[in-house]
């Protein structure tokens, strides 16, 4: 247990670093290439002694999550921007995001203030409670948070339990109050990660285009040579946490895709699509990870 602890404190401080790092050197202004962004917070994760844990995300205005920059990538930041990133360190992740308003708008920085509201509001809730806090509560603290500021949660996006190279491990923090299928929570890891979004909004997201960030499902054997390589070295480089073609095509070129293709079609890998709020309102994000050990809270990405 210890070494697990001590892998999750070090994964969060990282994360930690890495976003200090980049509030401090202003890497998100407007105009930047997204993939100049994602690039060099996936660098210096390494530089740090971590490896991303995820592809980082670069979604902007409607595109709530799950939007990395392409290999050749032209995208450039502007709008709402929200850049979530993980670190792990031996399979233990830290998860977390900000977000940024590159339009001096004071609608953006509100949207963005009540996500940070209501994260801040939530983790107190987990440090303060006497006894275990229940995902209702959560839900519930994190809906009427938003909406006293005059806004909406994204009712089908949530926070998630980490597991060990499993970054959704089963428990789903809601953001919004939904008793049945509440939880308690353990001793455990578990990102919070309220998104926000104008009132008029359908509060909704639906699957937009691919994202190109991947994952292995179900690892079996591939007929091709060269898909056949390019899986064993994702499974040797990323295992069951999420990667992207940026990397794939870094390290193989193009047939990387070929390869991609002929994995998903086999149900090797799935590959993610992009979220977008369904009424194409902005949508801000907020997150960070805890550590609750023998019931004592740690925010490991503070
Ligand atoms: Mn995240
Ligand atoms: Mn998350």
């Amino acid at each position: 247990m210890d070494k697990e602890i001590t892998n999750i404190i070090k994964a969060g401080k990282i994360c930690s670093d890495v976003k200090k790092w980049v509030i401090s050197n202003s890497l998100v202004i407007k105009g930047v290439p997204l993939i100049d962004i994602a690039e060099k917070i996936e660098n210096k994760i390494i530089e740090l002694g971590g490896k991303p844990a995820f592809p980082v995300n670069t979604s902007i205005n409607e595109v709530a999550a799950h939007y990395t920059p392409y290999f050749d990538d032209k995208s450039i930041a502007h709008g709402l921007i929200k850049i979530d990133f993980g670190v792990h360190v031996d399979g233990w992740a830290a998860d977390n995001a900000i977000s940024f308003d590159l339009e001096n708008s004071q609608e953006n920085k509100k949207l963005i203030e009540s996500a940070s509201k209501a994260l801040a509001t939530a983790i107190e809730i987990v440090q303060n409670k006497k006894d275990k806090t229940s995902t209702f509560e959560l839900g519930s603290v994190i809906q009427s948070s938003i909406q006293e500021d005059g806004f909406i949660p994204i009712i089908n996006l949530s926070g998630h339990s980490i597991d060990h190279f499993d970054l959704h491990s089963g428990i789903t923090i809601p953001n919004i109050s939904q008793k049945s299928s509440s939880q308690q929570l353990d001793d455990g890891l578990f990102a919070i990660e309220p998104f926000v979004t104008l009132s008029s909004a359908s509060g909704r997201v639906y699957d937009g285009k691919p994202s190109g960030i991947y994952q292995i499902k179900n690892l079996k054997n591939v007929r091709s040579p060269t898909a056949r390589e390019i899986l064993n070295y994702i499974n040797e480089e990323y295992g069951t946490l999420p990667f992207c073609s940026r990397w794939l095509y870094k390290k193989f070129g193009s047939k990387a895709f070929i390869a991609l293709k002929e994995l998903e079609s086999n149900g090797i890998v799935h590959q993610y699509d992009q979220l977008i709020e369904s009424s194409k309102c902005k949508v801000a994000q907020a997150e960070h990870t805890i550590l609750i050990n023998e019931g004592k809270v740690i925010i490991t990405t503070e």
